[in-house]
């Protein structure tokens, strides 16, 4: 479906589709109104492909004091474990500890008794483990001055797949979704947002469409989209960046956490998708908001840790197999470090009007059902489905810990691809994780575009050439 075959009016436009969009696009679907998403470039293809991919409490935001985060997401997180297990997995993390570093080994057993209540899960439950164990988990880990390790859960996956498989939800139930497709503005008609001006990428066709209520969830670029009465909040992009190594470089059996030696703040690595994942950073973005990059003193700040907590691997830039950055969208109140800004997501409205932006990829529900009660008040047809109905119909055999096939790209490519770069760096994660940015999957990728979507020889030529470039430019690792 394109632009010519929408209806002229909606009960819900949501604009946007990252986790935020997707997961306001899927509970409205089933909750008895007309939604139509519209996504600017592919689905998930702004912040929410570049997470850390952690379904987690966030032991971090309990530094921060942000008690009522962590533990709505410990319970978002128990959920997601028992309702798409095929989409979130349990993760074993070891946080080794060390004499003299800070926070304490006792300060931080205290932060893992909290998380442990929230979730109240005996499987989830954290413990101490002596130097003997931690180095049989781990046995790259700096002896010097260790003392031991705690040992706790969290949980990953992949965020474009949740992305993905709640926008193909929300389909089912209904809904339209269109990928490539940008709101160019509102439409506002006596004090009142009554639609949007919709352009579609490809062909450069504009349409008007009108909907009783228009939600903007356009995360670091919802300051864009203005109107009468709708004061969006000032916001203060802040990034952070990864590093992916080959799995054989950093075997490690789960994820390592542990508090970077230069200022403290947490940084990991945890195996996914038959790689290891490396991260993360978090500065101030002041460059394109589209197409951020990591940059090679982020790069350095990664290895210096590991330089630290694990010596003799002797990691070296030159051995990743990729990078990548997301620009999150934090509320900026004025000042203060960037790990110390809160991550809770911010929502204005205006008659016909929502905006909502920030917060969480593991909170997406619950965002998303916030949302949607301000919406009923403007729209008194949209009845919320029960708080306990499951999010989705039914598990797939899917995984965030396999390595991508090329199996995997016949059925993928079905999943709403336009470019190449769709299915090899979203619907699958080959890009990334696998060497030369999944050159061996190219081929097999274009020979199911060709079946599918009738990609001609041409047209075949010039996605790999654009997918190696883009690559290059977005992913390579930091000179
Ligand atoms: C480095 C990093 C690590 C993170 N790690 C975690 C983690 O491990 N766990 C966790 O829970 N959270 C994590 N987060 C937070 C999480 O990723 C974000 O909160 C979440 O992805 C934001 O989703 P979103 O849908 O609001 O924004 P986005 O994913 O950016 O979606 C907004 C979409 O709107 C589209 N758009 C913009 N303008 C228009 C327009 N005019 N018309 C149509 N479409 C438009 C964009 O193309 C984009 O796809 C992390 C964030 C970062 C940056």
């Amino acid at each position: 479906m394109r632009l010519t075959d929408l209806a002229p009016r909606y009960d819900l436009i949501v604009i946007g589709g990252g986790i935020t969009g997707a997961g306001i696009f899927r509970e409205a679907a089933r909750a008895g109104v007309s939604v139509l998403l519209v996504e600017a470039r592919d689905f998930a293809s702004g912040t929410s492909s570049w997470s850390s991919k952690l379904v987690h409490g966030g032991l971090r935001y309990l530094q921060t004091g942000e008690w009522r985060l962590t533990a709505e997401s410990v319970r978002e997180r128990q959920r997601l474990l028992r309702e798409a297990p095929d989409l979130v997995e349990r993760l074993d993390f070891l946080l080794p500890s060390y004499r003299g570093v800070k926070p304490s080994r006792g300060l931080v057993r205290l932060g893992l008794w909290l998380y442990d209540r929230f979730a109240r899960d005996a499987q989830a439950r954290s413990q101490s483990v002596d130097i003997a164990a931690s180095l049989a988990i781990a046995p790259q880990l700096n002896t010097h001055n260790l003392l031991g390790a705690l040992q706790y859960q969290d949980a990953r996956t992949d965020d474009c797949r949740l992305v993905w498989r709640l926008i193909e939800q929300g389909m089912r139930d209904g809904g339209t979704a269109l990928n490539y497709v940008r709101a160019e503005q509102l439409l506002q008609a006596q004090g009142r947002t009554c639609g949007a001006v919709l352009r579609d990428a490809e062909t450069g066709e504009m349409r008007e469409t009108a909907a009783t209520v228009v939600i903007n969830a356009s995360g670091v670029w919802a300051e864009g989209l203005q109107g009468q009465g709708i004061a969006a909040p000032r916001l203060r992009p802040l990034r952070g960046s990864h590093l992916v190594y080959p799995h054989t470089r950093l075997p490690l059996p789960c994820a390592v956490s542990f508090f970077h030696p230069r200022d403290r703040r947490p940084v990991f690595a945890y195996p996914w998708q038959g790689a290891t994942l490396i991260g993360t950073t978090d500065l101030d973005h002041r460059e394109d908001l589209w197409n951020p990059r990591m940059t090679r003193s982020e790069a350095d700040y990664l290895l210096e840790a590991f330089d630290w907590l694990m010596p003799a691997v002797g990691l070296r830039l030159d051995e990743a197999l990729s990078s990548f950055a997301g620009v999150r969208a934090i509320i900026d109140d004025g000042d203060g470090k960037p790990s110390s800004a809160s991550r809770e997501s911010a929502q204005w409205s205006a008659p016909g009007f929502i905006g909502i932006t920030g917060g969480k990829l593991t909170t997406f529900r619950v965002t998303a059902r916030q949302v949607l009660v301000q919406a009923a008040k403007q729209l008194p047809a949209l009845r919320l489905a029960a708080e306990q109905a499951p999010l989705f119909d039914q598990p797939r055999q899917e995984s965030p810990a396999l390595a991508p096939t090329a199996q995997q790209m016949q059925a993928r490519a079905g999943e709403e691809v336009h470019h190449l770069d769709d299915l090899l760096l979203r619907r699958s994660r080959a890009g990334l994780v696998l060497p030369d940015f999944g050159e061996s999957l190219i081929e097999p990728a274009l020979m199911a575009c060709r079946s599918t979507l009738g990609w001609d020889e041409a047209r075949c030529l010039s996605e790999a050439s654009n997918y190696r470039s883009h690559m290059h430019q977005q992913h390579s690792v930091p000179d």
